[in-house]
């Protein structure tokens, strides 16, 4: 079995909504992102990636290939799990924490867990999304951004 931690964070900009794992969310406010600035599967990603020892989500997806501009970030996903199961990997579980401040998560937290636990290709109970604010505090405190962390486990087939 092996572990997998990933982190990340987006700046929120201009715009009436923001993907948050897979799910569109209305808001008063945009991410700033060369893709759809997803920062629960891009943490996602990057848990499954280090999980496995194939780098990070930078490597793989550099937000410098004009290919994925303004790309679906469950795109990462999918292909991250294909370079996992082509290795003989494959997901036990995903634990998913949000902190922001805004947008609330609870009244969407049932729909982004259906919605990872699809593009995760587990059962629903192998998923789990947690959300926290940051009390005020920093950068997401004052809401100028939004940080998601994952920790994945994965064994061999
Ligand atoms: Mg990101």
């Amino acid at each position: 079995m092996r572990v997998g931690t990933g982190v990340d964070v987006h700046a929120f900009g201009p715009g009436t909504s923001l993907m948050l794992g897979g799910v569109r969310i209305p808001h008063d406010r945009g991410v700033l992102a060369h893709s759809d600035g997803d920062v629960i599967l891009h943490a996602l990603v990057d848990a499954l990636l280090g999980a496995a020892a194939l780098g990070d989500i930078g490597q793989h997806f550099p937000d410098s290939d004009p290919r994925w501009k303004d790309a679906e970030s469950r795109l990462f996903v999918q292909a991250t799990l294909a370079m996992l199961r082509d290795r003989g990997w494959r997901l036990i579980n995903a634990d998913i924490t949000v902190i922001a401040q805004a947008p609330r998560i609870t009244p969407w937290r049932a729909a982004i867990r259906t919605m990872l636990a699809q593009l995760l290709e587990v059962a629903e109970d192998c998923v789990n999304l947690k959300a926290t604010t940051a009390e005020r505090l920093g950068f997401l405190g004052r809401e100028e951004g939004i940080a998601a962390l994952a920790t994945v486990l994965i064994d061999r087939v």
